[in-house]
């Protein structure tokens, strides 16, 4: 079994450690999340600005024809897809609460809450986890394509779990109060060194506790270099 916090020490010393960011409301997360879906920070950050100019509140994005919201965040991509789930995901919080707002849900349990998020159309485990992590300060962690591939690498979870299966297999591994550094630290190793496409081994911090590091320095041959001729990306998480 891994020692998260020695992982996490050897990724911090090379990459930084995370600081929180300010606390975003939970609503505009899961909007964004949405918008996020398929495409880069930028665009997503661009579609979430249009959508707000184009419309006063979440409610007049509710009430509005599906054909002006797509309009709204069409620069995100799959925006004829993205509009109507938005709008659905806003009627399903107003139902609930009775206005277009999660911050009741701050009084909730996080099993309760991971549940009700993940009972919104197209929300998956992922988007869920983000919103419970980054806007409610809630020690959830969501596992992105960096995240999964940085733990199946190093035998954390098994690669055939997919995504949507890792959180759960990697959230009991992590101490609460580690989960927001982990998460970062993968992402940014994701990103930096162990990347999908010829991961630098010979840089990592973890390769003498990572199978395909330590045979890279007992030269025997990569455990994942088939995974990755059959292709390594994982599937999108939701
Ligand atoms: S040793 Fe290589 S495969 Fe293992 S975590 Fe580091 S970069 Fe990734």
């Amino acid at each position: 079994m891994h020692d998260i916090p020695r992982l996490l020490d050897r990724l911090e010393a090379l990459h930084g450690r995370a600081e929180r960011r300010l606390a975003v409301d939970p609503l505009d997360e899961l909007v964004a999340c949405i918008l996020s879906q398929h495409t880069s920070d930028i665009n997503t950050a661009r579609a979430f600005e249009g959508l707000r100019r184009a419309f006063p509140s979440w409610e007049a994005v509710a009430q509005a024809p599906a054909e002006s919201v797509a309009d709204a965040i069409r620069c995100g991509g799959l925006a004829d897809t993205k509009a109507p789930r938005i709008q659905a995901v806003l009627r399903a919080v107003a139902a609930r609460f009775g206005r277009m707002d999660l911050a009741d849900l701050d009084a909730w349990p996080t099993p309760e809450a991971r549940a009700f998020l993940m009972g919104l159309p197209g929300v998956g485990p992922k988007t869920a986890a983000i919103v419970l992590c980054f806007a409610m300060g809630r020690p959830v962690l969501p596992v992105d394509t960096h995240v999964f591939r940085v733990s199946w690498q190093l035998g954390l979870v098994p690669k055939q779990a997919g995504e949507a299966r890792a959180h759960d297999l990697l959230q009991p591994l992590v101490p609460d109060e580690l989960v927001y550094r982990f998460h970062i630290a993968l992402i940014r190793h994701g990103r930096a060194v162990c990347r999908a496409q010829r991961p630098r081994c010979g840089e990592c911090p973890l390769a003498s506790v990572c199978p395909v590091g330590e045979a890279m320095v007992s030269g025997l041959p990569d455990p994942s270099a088939d995974a990755r001729l059959q292709g390594s990306h994982p599937q999108p998480g939701a």
